[in-house]
């Protein structure tokens, strides 16, 4: 379980995350919505350290952290291992093939041998259907598939949470569809997934719980049904100006 408690976040004396509380259950899907610059993305990067709160309690199942006081080299590293992120422009590792994006942090990061990791990492290239493509690079690859090349490495990485910050934002709606396809089956699988998106029709599918942000304040945390059958008018009008 990952919970966040009054997380506090300025940049440049503006206020972007103001007094944040919020848990992450395990085995589920969180999808974070809420309009440009209410402060998603700043979220999802403090759950990942890419952000640093200026205060705010971090708790990861038994282990309690304070923004205020900072984190160690040891604990951000375990922090990092247990939060995999998934950024909207994949960030592969360009002069490496598919197969060596997916095994490298696993042989180099969580110390596993070549050959289980090759194994594991051909294994995740068919479940996301890229069976294929191990030995290209990632200049060879549509948007889609680079996108699912992406979430193959960061499985590989055995995460607690994949956070994913508008996976697909970058991408035709045909590819879009199918890197949705690989995050429905992980959701239906239970990894914990944190996803950021604006595709409504795909959060009302996927989403447990819906987090919604506005201005750095949480205005809504609940069930997907609370969410999409809200009275809130402001909610109501931000689903139906997205749909
Ligand atoms: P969202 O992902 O919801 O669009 P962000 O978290 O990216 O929102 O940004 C929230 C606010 O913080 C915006 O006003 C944005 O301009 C500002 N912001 C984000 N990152 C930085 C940064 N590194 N430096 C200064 N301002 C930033
Ligand atoms: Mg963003």
């Amino acid at each position: 379980m990952l919970k966040l408690e009054k997380l506090n976040k300025s940049f440049n004396g503006h206020r972007v995350l103001d007094s944040i509380s919020t848990t992450f259950p395990e085995h589920e899907t969180t999808v974070i919505l809420g309009p440009s610059g209410s402060g998603k993305s700043t979220l999802l990067r403090s759950l990942n350290l890419l952000e640093r709160p200026e205060s705010g309690l971090y708790r990861f199942d038994d282990e309690l952290f304070d923004f205020a006081k900072g984190f160690s080299t040891k604990e951000v590293l375990k922090i990092r291992r247990k939060t995999e992120m998934v950024f909207q422009d994949y960030n592969l590792f360009p002069h490496l093939t598919v197969l060596k994006n997916i095994t490298e942090g696993p042989i180099q990061v969580l110390h596993e041998k070549s050959d289980p990791a090759k194994k594991r990492a051909q294994e995740l290239l068919k479940k996301v259907g890229l069976g294929d493509k191990a030995a290209v690079y990632p200049n060879q690859l549509s948007g889609g598939q680079a996108q699912r090349v992406a979430i193959a490495r960061s499985l590989a990485m055995k995460p607690e949470y994949v956070l994913l910050d508008e996976p697909t934002s970058a991408l035709d709606p045909e590819l879009e569809l199918e890197v949705l396809k690989v995050l429905r089956q992980l959701a239906q699988e239970k990894q914990s997934l944190i996803i950021v998106t604006h595709n409504m029709a795909f959060a009302r599918e996927v989403a447990e719980r819906v987090l919604f942000i506005e201005n750095g304040h949480v205005l809504f945390d609940g069930s997907n049904q609370d969410f999409f059958n809200t009275k809130n008018k402001r909610i109501v009008d931000f689903i139906s100006a997205m749909t």
